[in-house]
């Protein structure tokens, strides 16, 4: 369907803000049992996939996303081996964490089929690494998921979701956490997409709330521009199962053995470094 000269708006009514991008056309529109499934083509920003009329991410700037989502929680854990991804259906960060090779599995868990299907066909970047060996990709609730898993199974739980609205809402609960914490191994980290730091302030304190109420030793914020999201300005929260944060490792991430868009030691120093304004609303 042409949409030649037309933009795509995705508005934030609380903050009185919108974001558009010129489009071409329309690619797919499918409503899942989850969620209506869009992608256009754009004129500057290559394909954009939006779920029920948010943006997801871009062909030109979802790197940004994925390398923040996935290599700093590596980079700060000692030796991450099994890693769960929690949604994260487009692939994406997927597709980063397995570019580390001392990660021996990546089990992804999106409650939707629906988004890897139209990822396939229209980001198959991507899903360039969907068929390595140490990737298991299921499609179910990630809070079932990590609630049913064993103690100790992974060394790192990435929870890429969508807003916590709809199937997203639990992913944000002290009782996910609490199952997060006990499906982590020794020295454990989980990260998860944690907003805009402009926009949800309220978010990110309660989130951190409920992660310290859960058991964690210690929560970290990151910082980074994500032009497509609300604000064009996004968080994601790191927390230590069982001792609190003591830097990275700078040089395994400054050696790392694979190509990056933003990710580097410098980039992931400078990200932890947290505004005046998050640090008074998050301090215990
Ligand atoms: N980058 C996006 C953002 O920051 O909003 C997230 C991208 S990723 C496509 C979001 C994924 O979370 C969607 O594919 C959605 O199906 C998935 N999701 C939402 N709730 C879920 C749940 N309870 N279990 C598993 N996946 C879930």
């Amino acid at each position: 369907m042409s949409l030649n000269g037309q933009w795509f708006t995705e508005e934030v009514p609380v903050a009185g803000s919108a974001f558009s991008l010129k489009v071409k056309r329309k690619l797919h529109d499918a409503q899942s049992p989850f969620q209506r499934i869009e992608v256009y083509e754009t004129e500057h920003f290559g394909n954009l996939m939006t779920l029920d009329g948010m943006v997801m991410l871009t062909t030109r700037d979802n790197f940004l996303y994925h390398e923040m989502m996935s290599h700093p929680a590596l980079f700060t854990h000692p030796n991450p081996r099994r890693v769960l991804i929690v949604g994260g259906g487009d692939c994406g960060t997927l597709r980063e964490v397995l570019k580390h090779p001392g990660v021996q599995k990546a089990e992804q868990v999106d409650i939707d089929e629906g988004v890897t299907r139209a990822s396939q066909l229209f980001f198959p970047e991507l899903c360039a690494s969907n068929n390595d060996p140490r990737a298991a990709l299921h499609f179910d609730d990630g809070i079932k998921w990590v609630r049913d898993a064993k103690p100790g199974t992974y060394d790192v739980i990435i929870v890429d979701s969508t807003d916590p609205i709809g199937p997203a809402e639990g992913l944000f609960s002290k009782q996910f956490y609490q199952d997060c914490w006990r499906a982590l191994g020794p020295g454990g980290i989980v990260i998860q997409q944690s907003e805009s730091p402009l926009y949800h302030m309220l978010l990110i304190k309660n989130m951190y709330e409920a992660i310290r109420g859960a058991g964690f030793a210690d929560v970290s914020t990151l910082f980074f521009p994500q032009a497509v999201y609300p604000s064009g300005w996004w968080s994601a929260t790191l927390a230590c199962k069982d001792q609190p944060f003591d830097g990275f490792r700078e040089d395994a991430a400054a050696a790392r053995p694979f190509a990056t868009q933003y990710y580097n030691a410098a980039i992931h120093r400078g990200a932890l470094a947290a505004p005046e304004f998050f640090l008074s609303q998050v301090t215990e």
